[in-house]
């Protein structure tokens, strides 16, 4: 089965499950929350920007959805299950911004993508159902030709497309990219982009926190603008068009924390 269809006989026997569902979340790292009250549901195969300015909790939530921290109040869920306790890891793709961890490894390209099957295969040697696979994801991302390449030797945009053939070769059904394309070069970013959506049109969901509006805008179906609280959830077009950006970013530099 194709990596779309196994996808999707999943989606479809959860598809009553949000991928990420977060009821009346609180959360601070003091007492004063940086995350306040915050409602949302990501069902499987939307495209979801989260926007907000500097400091505004974006990456914070970001954590809250994957269980990488516990709400204080309200509740955090993934795939269904409460997120602290999700344990499948495979269906996350998580793709960082820098992706710098990787700079220091002398490994390939290749070697960086089979570690998406790792989860699937224990310690055991991947089969050659595995290793086509890997094959699969390298050659969706366009870095078939740079599998024997080292890391260390790839632009900013081409590390990043090795970062997201890692998750499509652990057959992830949730990309989440965190201001994927900071240091990638304009013509790479374009590319970076339309990768994004071929995915998302086989049926990943993503979601991506982005700085940049313009993308954000031209990208995303829906929009999670951030500042501690929700300021907008819905279509981007509404987006545009509402003063949600202004309000929010307008009154950014020390909203957090102040004003309370
Ligand atoms: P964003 O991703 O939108 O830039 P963050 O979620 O990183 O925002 O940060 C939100 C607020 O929480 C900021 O005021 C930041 O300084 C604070 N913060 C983030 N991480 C920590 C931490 N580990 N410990 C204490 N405060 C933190």
């Amino acid at each position: 089965m194709s990596l779309t269809g196994e996808r999707a006989r999943r989606n479809g026997a959860t598809t009553d499950a949000p991928v990420v569902s977060l009821t009346d979340v609180t959360f601070g790292y003091t007492a004063t929350p940086v995350v306040e009250d915050v409602s949302l549901r990501i069902t499987p195969g939307e495209y979801v920007a989260v926007v907000g300015p500097n400091g505004s909790g974006k990456s914070t939530l970001m954590k809250l959805m994957l269980g990488l921290l516990t709400p204080d109040e309200g509740t955090a869920r993934l795939f269904g299950d409460p997120s602290h306790r999700f344990d499948d890891g495979a269906r996350i793709g998580y793709v960082a911004q820098h992706a710098s961890a990787s700079k220091e490894m002398p490994i390939t390209v290749r070697e960086v993508v089979k570690m998406g099957r790792f989860p699937h295969v224990g310690f055991g040697r991947l089969s050659a159902e595995d290793r086509a696979i890997v094959d699969r994801a390298l050659d969706t991302v366009g870095m078939s030709s740079f599998a024997d390449r080292r890391v260390t030797q790839l632009s900013g945009g081409q590390r990043q497309r090795a970062f997201i053939a890692r998750a499509l070769a652990g057959e992830a059904d949730l990309l989440v990219l965190d201001e994927p394309t900071v240091g990638v070069d304009a013509e790479s970013v374009e590319a970076f982009y339309d990768l994004l959506d071929a995915l998302n049109a086989a049926g990943i969901t993503i979601l991506l926190i982005e700085h940049d509006l313009s993308a954000v805008t031209q990208q995303a179906e829906r929009v999670v603008c951030l500042n501690r609280e929700v300021y907008f959830d819905g279509p981007t077009a509404e987006f545009v068009e509402s003063d949600a950006l202004a309000r929010a970013f307008g009154t950014a530099a020390n909203f957090v924390g102040e004003n309370r």
